[in-house]
């Protein structure tokens, strides 16, 4: 649908219907203007490509809809609770042992069922313009070397892997001095959504001593381009290990080719499926819902198709920053 020349990340309805991703209408409709000063938008070129039609599963994750702006009684604007869990600006700490911590608020694109959707690409919260300032930044390394129950640290955001190759190196070498720290972790969607972005450099500044798991979030098959695949092959060579992430999400994951493509589609690239996880009541995303039940269906429906490699745990968060459990499927042994 897309030029393939498209060089830049659509951040505006107007440029989504310049590119006729949305189609056009006029006057401009209310709700967008709305929709826009509200939550960000950002379609960058690998997934704009990727989209043949506005409602295939590339494009219900990015494009924006007049849904977002209807909230429902029981969504809540921080559905994890990560502020009641933030001693200081960009950790959070809710586990004893390990720790989130959240350099940037930035994203290669803006999933519309985000978690974090009141808070990621805005500005504030001591984040200049969604990035830690360098005084920040080294508050929180501090707050983590002195706190030596915490073994493992997993940088989260906004996107770890938008972060410059030499602030990612800091970052990483000064988490791999702290003698306590045993692992480190990194959440990001930059390898199929900006897979331009695993330049050597990158990868050199992913060189660690400790074991660095990269956890890569992606929710459709469909999006494992080339590009995508190559980035991910490079990150295998370089010796990091590799997990997934995905949400399950109504209208785009939520049957079993979709999961069962997405998650023998992880493994056949070296990447073992960590977690699906049931989507968080955030503001606006209830369309997205699958109920629990359809979903631990799925989930034993996939278990004897799948090689237990390829097999995720299906996780929720609890209300109230109560953490993550086992949503199932639960077996018992038949006497
Ligand atoms: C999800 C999460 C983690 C990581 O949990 P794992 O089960 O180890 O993947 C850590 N801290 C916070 C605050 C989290 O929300
Ligand atoms: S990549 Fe993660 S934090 Fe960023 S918009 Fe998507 S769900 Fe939210």
């Amino acid at each position: 649908m897309t030029n393939s020349a498209l060089k830049t990340t659509l951040r505006h309805f107007y440029q989504l219907v310049e590119h006729k991703l949305l189609p056009e209408t006029s006057p401009v409709p209310n709700w967008q203007d709305q929709l826009e000063k509200k939550y960000a938008i950002a379609v960058p070129p690998t997934f704009a490509k990727l989209i043949q039609t506005p409602n295939d599963p590339i494009a219900k994750q990015v494009l924006p809809d007049e849904r977002e702006l209807h909230t429902q009684s029981y969504e809540i604007p921080d559905p994890t609770a990560d502020e009641t869990f933030s001693p200081i600006p960009g950790i959070i700490h809710r586990y004893p042992h390990r720790v989130l911590f959240k350099p940037l608020l930035v994203c290669p694109l803006y999933c519309r069922f985000c978690f974090r959707r009141e808070f990621v690409g805005q500005t504030g919260q001591g984040h200049e313009a969604g990035l830690l300032s360098q005084e920040h930044l080294e508050k929180a390394l501090n707050w983590i070397a002195e706190h030596s129950t915490i073994n493992e640290v997993i940088l989260s955001g906004g996107d770890p892997l938008l972060l410059s190759p030499r602030r990612l190196s800091f970052l990483l070498e000064t988490l791999d001095k702290i003698p306590h720290i045993k692992t480190l972790r990194i959440h990001s969607r930059v390898p199929v959504a900006a897979p331009e972005r695993i330049t050597e450099a990158l990868l050199k500044s992913l060189k660690t001593e400790k074991p660095l798991w990269l956890a890569i979030h992606a929710n459709h098959a469909q999006e494992f381009s080339p590009q995508a695949q190559k980035a991910i092959k490079d990150l295998r060579k370089n010796g990091i290990l590799l997990l997934s992430q995905s949400v399950l999400l109504k209208g785009i994951n939520d049957n079993l080719e979709a999961l069962a493509n997405l998650f023998e589609g992880f493994l056949e690239m070296g990447v073992k499926p960590y977690y699906l996880h049931h989507l968080d009541p955030a503001p606006g995303t209830s369309h997205f819902k699958v109920e629990v039940e359809t979903g631990l269906a799925l989930l034993k429906a996939l278990r004897g198709r799948l090689s237990g490699l390829a097999f995720p745990a299906y996780t929720a968060e609890r209300p109230q920053g109560g953490g993550k459990i086992p949503l199932g499927p639960a077996y018992t042994l038949k006497k």
